[in-house]
């Protein structure tokens, strides 16, 4: 006789952005679809701010990320997580690596390491220059040892994503040169703590997946569900970011804002009227959710 299924464990999505500066429609359709991808499953959605990333980083736009979430209906459950204030527990991640053996000093240059890396389907793969060395300066990054071994991850939309450890992602970075604890290990611990079930997040982060599900693996965690949708370019087919000046969005056009979003998600052709309150208009988005209609390219006429 077949087992019993085991019971899914509840929902647990969130939205992690980055605080350098205000969300533009693309950081809004990745929080609109990590949003209706957990109330559609009747699940919890947290917020995580990303603070840790250095100066880029300020308060004041952490802020007015909240109240721009706030302003398009995007109600978070929980306490908002700052990273910034769990950085001993990220140390503390660190610790156990390097007390493993698990990593090694890096003092490769911004400029070295663009000669030695080699491209890879993720970004630059890390040639490896400093894994064996023994550097001891103290102001070094530290580097985690990939071994020669096939991670994957199965992803709602994709499908099987599968790369080798060493050859496509190659050793990458847990604690940067000034201290600070890498945004890989951040998030394995921030998800964890968080007891996060489901990602759903930008096609950019496809590597940064599984350098993390690897380290998840390695300590023994819960790895969640995956769903990366395609990044939104713009109409010269740039990915949309705060660093080419994307518009940031306003709380006044919060119901247009959502509409672009949805049908940039696929998620608006069921629906004949889209008029409405913020609330209704999230309300029909939850119930219709359905991954399957997101298309494979985002892309904003020119
Ligand atoms: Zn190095």
């Amino acid at each position: 006789m077949p087992a019993a299924p085991v019971p899914d464990m509840p929902y647990r999505g969130r939205f992690a952005p980055t605080p350098s500066g205000p969300l533009h429609l693309g950081s809004l359709v990745t929080a609109l679809a990590s949003y209706l991808a957990a109330r559609h499953a009747g699940g919890a959605w947290l917020l995580r701010v990303d603070d840790i990333d250095g100066p880029r980083c300020r308060p004041e736009h952490a802020d007015t990320i909240l109240q721009q979430l706030d302003a398009h209906g995007l109600h978070w459950d929980e306490a908002v997580r700052y990273q910034s204030q769990h950085e001993g527990d990220y140390q503390a991640a660190f610790d156990t690596l390097r007390d493993q053996g698990r990593c090694y000093r890096c003092i490769c240059t911004r400029a070295r390491l663009a000669e030695t890396s080699q491209p890879g389907v993720d970004g630059p793969v890390y040639a490896g220059t400093c894994r064996d060395t023994g550097h001891a300066r103290v102001d070094s990054a530290w580097r985690l040892r990939v071994p020669h071994q096939a991670i994957a991850l199965d992803d709602r939309i994709h499908g099987r994503i599968e790369r080798d450890l060493a050859h496509d992602i190659g050793d990458f970075v847990i604690r940067r040169a000034d201290g600070r604890i890498g945004y890989q290990l951040a998030s394995v611990v921030d998800e964890q703590q968080q007891g996060i079930t489901d990602l759903v997040r930008g096609a950019d982060l496809i590597g940064s997946s599984l350098r993390q599900k690897y380290l998840m693996q390695h300590f023994g965690f819960a790895v969640p569900g995956f769903l990366h949708i395609p990044v939104l370019l713009d109409g010269f087919g740039n990915k949309l970011s705060k660093q080419n000046h994307a518009t940031p969005i306003h709380g006044a056009a919060a119901a247009q804002n959502l509409i672009r979003g949805l049908n940039l998600l696929g998620q608006a052709a069921f629906a004949a009227d889209w008029h409405g309150r913020v609330d209704e208009i999230l309300a029909r988005a939850v119930r219709n959710w359905n991954p399957a209609l997101i298309p494979r390219r985002l892309g904003l006429p020119a």
